[in-house]
């Protein structure tokens, strides 16, 4: 008997589906009667026509808009401070988190009501169970507890369970490192970034962090989390595994990489109903030629009845993995998690090429030390250049040959032939964490 049996995350695939399209119905039905935002927009540019919110089955999604980010900042910005996404009174709400801005200048305002924020804290509790959290664990947030989402919802998730949660806001690095080897905490939520400048700042004191409490590092926030070099410096510095997950303040905390199957996230379609299109035609991707459906992830979210988005898109590229996971369940699992921002797509001899997929092979030769990959638009059509700068070590033949190397599993891997030029000894600028390796260059101009 699975010991499991009728835990949410584990439905199969037909139970999964069935979930989903009965939340839907109901989601639909109450911001059918409340949700202003929904009812102009459905109304204005969905292909609904008499059926208005009415669903009979998961396919008609299909038939509602899709709705972006700056969709969002434009309706709170006609209707402040909170905009019209609100299915229920203003006194139903009691929760407001923010954006930072960053991206889009001014923050994005969210608000929750208990039903809502419960809903959030329901999908953490599934997140926790996925990565093998005990009732011994106890959980370290080393993170200010500012109008920010981040954090807020896995401390009070994990708190619910009745897991030690211990809050680090108003810390400096030191005292948060105190705050985890004075109660031997085992779990840490952060950045991959701070994980690293925790690792940095125990260094300094000469703390030997490998050897102590923590045992696991959930890290979100940044796509660090799925990438191999990043997660492998975290994890020898901390002798301590790495679980990437993924959530938005608009969306919820619906994504994480189970204990079983390192690199790559589940989605909680529990919770939510994910789609993988293609940025351009918003049509559902379809498998390419080898076999790789990748796209943008376009998220309905269930349970968050006060402040919904339906189809909504992400803006992040993700690779839907063919093969089941060992963990044995049939959620939707992203390979290699978020592989990059979707508007990085381009089109190459009729095939869809992501610089990420450019940069996983390009990381894979170690006798390369940096490299650009440029994108030139001539007579409208993309071609690509890849500058690369060897090792010092490396003979001119030897860099030529590499070179030649590179091209030829880009070609057996990707099915186009890249431009390739190898560069002088630090020609290329050198980064820290998040790199800037890819431009665009339009020759039509
Ligand atoms: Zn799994």
């Amino acid at each position: 008997m699975d010991q499991l049996h009728g835990v949410l995350e584990d439905l199969d695939r037909a139970g999964l589906e069935e979930r989903q399209l009965k939340q839907l119905q109901s989601l639909l039905g109450t911001i059918a009667q409340s949700n202003g935002f929904w009812q102009e927009r459905v109304a204005r540019l969905g292909q609904r026509g008499d059926r208005n919110f009415v669903v009979e089955s998961l396919d008609d999604l299909q038939s509602f808009p899709v709705t972006a980010k700056a969709d969002l900042v434009q309706d709170q910005n006609q209707s402040p401070p909170y905009g019209t996404n609100l299915t229920f009174g203003r006194n139903d709400y009691s929760r407001l988190h923010q954006t930072s801005g960053t991206t889009t200048g001014t923050p994005m305002r969210w608000l929750d009501t208990p039903e809502s924020w419960g809903w959030f804290l329901e999908s953490w509790a599934q997140i926790f169970r996925m990565v093998g959290l005990t009732p011994e664990d106890r959980l370290c947030f080393p993170f200010s507890f500012g109008p920010f989402i981040g954090f807020w919802a896995a401390f009070e998730g994990a708190n619910r369970l009745g897991n030690l949660c211990l809050a680090g806001g108003g810390m400096s690095s030191q005292q948060r490192l105190s705050l985890i080897a004075d109660n031997q905490a085992t779990v840490l939520c952060c950045t991959p970034t701070y994980a690293l400048r925790l690792a940095e700042v125990a260094a300094e004191q000469d703390i030997d962090l490998a050897s102590g409490s923590v045992r696991m590092l959930i890290v979100a926030g940044e796509p660090g989390g799925s990438i191999q070099s990043i997660r492998s410096r975290i994890e020898s510095a901390w002798g301590a595994r790495v679980i990437d997950h993924w959530g938005m303040t608009e969306i919820g905390a619906l994504a994480v990489e189970c204990a079983e199957n390192p690199g790559g996230l589940h989605m909680l379609e529990s919770e939510c109903i994910p789609e993988i299109v293609h940025p351009e035609t918003l049509a559902l991707a379809t498998a390419d030629g080898n076999g790789v459906r990748r796209g943008e992830l376009v998220i309905t979210n269930l349970g968050r009845v006060g402040s919904p988005l339906i189809r909504y898109r992400t803006g992040d590229l993700v690779e839907a993995d063919s093969e089941p996971c060992p963990c044995g369940r049939a959620l939707l699992r992203l390979k290699g998690g978020i592989l990059g921002r979707a508007d990085d797509m381009i089109t190459i001899r009729g095939n869809n090429v992501f610089p990420s997929s450019i940069e996983a092979i390009l990381r894979e030769f170690k006798e390369l030390v940096e490299f650009r990959i440029e994108v030139r638009t001539v007579r409208s059509m993309h071609q690509i250049r890849l500058q690369l700068e060897p090792q010092p070590e490396l003979s001119e033949n030897a860099a030529a040959e590499l070179g030649h190397r590179i091209r030829g599993t880009i070609k057996d891997r990707l099915n186009f032939q890249p431009e390739v030029q190898i560069v002088e000894q630090n020609s290329l600028p050198r980064f820290e964490l998040k790199g800037r390796r890819f431009f665009r260059v339009d020759e039509d101009l």
